[in-house]
C-alpha cells in the first residue's frame, strides 16, 4: 500500500489523495510531440490508486503498446488550497519528489485522435511511481532545480524548473481554482523532452538537484 515517505524512508504524517497533473508545462516536450503550445495549464488527474513506490519494481501494463516515461518534479501538499492567490501557496509545499507520470503513449495517441478523456492511458494502477519526498527548504530555490532521469546507464530526461512556462506558485493557484487541493494531495509540475518508451527490467536512476537520488526498476 502506497505511502507518503521522507527520505529516510518514514511515514510522513499525510493521507493519500489525489494527484493533479499537468500537461506541456515544458516548451520542448510539447513541440517533441508535435503539440501545441498551451495558453493555459493543460489539466488533469491521476487518483489515489495511481500512487506506487519506487522500491517496489514497476508493474507497466502489458499489451496495450508502448509505456513512456515522464520524469516530473512532484510537490506535496500539506495545507488546502481553494481558489488560492499565487503568492499564498509557497508555505503549502511540504515535500519535493520525483515522479513518474507513466503514459500509454499508443492508447493516449487514440484517445486524443477521438477527442476522448486520456484516463485510460495516463490514470492506470501504478502510473504515479512516486520517491520519497524532500523538505523543500533543502533544497533552495525550488524554480532553479535541476533533474534527471537516467535508464540503464544512460540519460534520457534532464529538466530545470527554471524553464517552466508557469512557475509552481502560478500552477497551484491555476490548479487551486478548480481542483481543491487537501493536505496529502501530490502535484505534478510537467516533463522535460526525452519521454521515451520503458521495457522489463529496465534500471532508473534519478537525481533532484544534485543532492538526492532515487533508483526504480521495471518488473521484468
Ligand atoms: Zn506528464
Amino acid at each position: 500500500m502506497y505511502q507518503h515517505l521522507d527520505l529516510q524512508g518514514q511515514p510522513l504524517p499525510y493521507a493519500v489523495g489525489k494527484v493533479v497533473c499537468v500537461g506541456r508545462s515544458y516548451q520542448d516536450h510539447a513541440t517533441e510531440l508535435n503539440n501545441p503550445i498551451p495558453s493555459q495549464p493543460l489539466l488533469f488527474i491521476k487518483p489515489a490508486s495511481s500512487l506506487a513506490g519506487l522500491n517496489e519494481p514497476l508493474l507497466l501494463p502489458q499489451g496495450l503498446g508502448a509505456v513512456h516515461h515522464e520524469l516530473e518534479v512532484a510537490l506535496l501538499i500539506g495545507r488546502r488550497l481553494c481558489h488560492a492567490e499565487p503568492g499564498h501557496t509557497q508555505d503549502a509545499i511540504v515535500g519535493v519528489g520525483l515522479a513518474l507520470d507513466l503514459t500509454l503513449r499508443d492508447l493516449q495517441n487514440d484517445l486524443k485522435a477521438k477527442g476522448h478523456p486520456w484516463e485510460r492511458a495516463k490514470a492506470f494502477d501504478g502510473s504515479c511511481p512516486m520517491s520519497p519526498f524532500a523538505v523543500p527548504d533543502m533544497l533552495g530555490d525550488l524554480q532553479q532545480l535541476d533533474f534527471s532521469l537516467q535508464v540503464n546507464g544512460v540519460t534520457r530526461q534532464r529538466g530545470n524548473t527554471a524553464d517552466m512556462m508557469w512557475t509552481f506558485a502560478q500552477l497551484l493557484a491555476e490548479m487551486s481554482r478548480s481542483f481543491t487541493l487537501n493536505p496529502g494531495d501530490i502535484v505534478l509540475t510537467g516533463t522535460p523532452k526525452g519521454v521515451a518508451e520503458l521495457k522489463p527490467q529496465d534500471t532508473l536512476d534519478m537525481q533532484l538537484n544534485g543532492q538526492y537520488r532515487f533508483s526504480a526498476q521495471v518488473a521484468g
